[in-house]
């Protein structure tokens, strides 16, 4: 299918919103979070990550993207420099009072896409009640590695390999492959240069802030490829945006 209308929903008027609500039911809302992600990726990594993957599956359905929920929780990586984790209760409540505001505009079809893994636990907690209650609305949320479950299961890690294979193929202008050396010191990356919180990060995490993987969990990212992630991209598209098209018809 070639590429429909698409927009962003902070940009309309209240007519065209009217209007594309009658058309297309279709919001989809990107949920990010600021985090350290290695040398290599913004901090925004997660938000712009699924922000993209919205846009190109509103590209073949039509709908609107609403704006990036950055104000996410839980994690990893709460003593990291740049990394910004909100109470999760204010994330889910957020996130509850949208959606539900959302369904009492029109749409009809609500997709969360997640960048950040622990927003799965806090949407399957708090939008399944919603979820239940509105049987005649399509309420779709996951991440990339659970939105297409279970059908298709693609990879996720943090900041290693397969999520930059997905920054490579989503938003290669934002990656910097040579960015991964080795050379910082603590006061990089620990705020205050306070390096005794790194006992308390997450097994797995790479805390020596002179490690070229420093803040990476999973496979080393100098082997991510464009191809791999534009793969998983297309599988994902495809997969959700059947889904959408299916209930829309329907
Ligand atoms: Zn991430």
């Amino acid at each position: 299918m070639s590429d429909v209308n698409w927009r962003r929903y902070e940009t309309l008027r209240p007519d065209e919103l009217a209007e594309i609500v009658a058309e297309v039911p279709i919001a989809y809302w990107p949920l990010g979070l600021l985090e350290h992600h290695g040398w290599h990726l913004p901090v925004g990594f997660d938000g712009i990550k699924a922000e993209r993957l919205c846009t190109a599956c509103a590209a073949k359905t039509g709908g609107v993207v609403l704006p990036v929920m950055w104000w996410g929780a839980e994690g990893g990586h709460q003593d990291f420099l740049w990394t910004h984790y909100q109470p999760p209760e204010a994330s889910a409540a957020i996130v509850c009072a949208t959606v539900r505001q959302l369904i009492r505009f029109g749409f009809r079809a609500i997709i969360l896409m997640a960048g950040h893994y622990p927003w799965q636990d806090i949407l399957d907690h708090h939008l399944l009640p919603i979820a239940k209650k509105h049987d005649d609305v399509l309420l779709l949320w996951g991440t990339e590695m659970s939105i297409c479950k279970p059908d298709i299961e693609l990879p996720g890690d943090h900041a290693a390999r397969e999520e930059t294979n997905y920054g490579l193929a989503l938003l290669p202008e934002l990656v910097d492959l040579f960015a991964l050396h080795p050379g910082r010191q603590p006061k990089d990356v620990w705020p205050g240069g306070d390096d005794s919180v790194a006992a308390r990060v997450y097994p797995g995490v790479r805390t020596d802030a002179n490690d070229a993987l420093f803040s990476q969990l999973g496979e080393d990212a100098r082997h991510a490829n464009v191809a791999q992630g534009g793969q998983y991209v297309d599988a994902l598209v495809e997969h959700v945006t059947k889904r959408i098209n299916t209930f829309i018809a329907g």
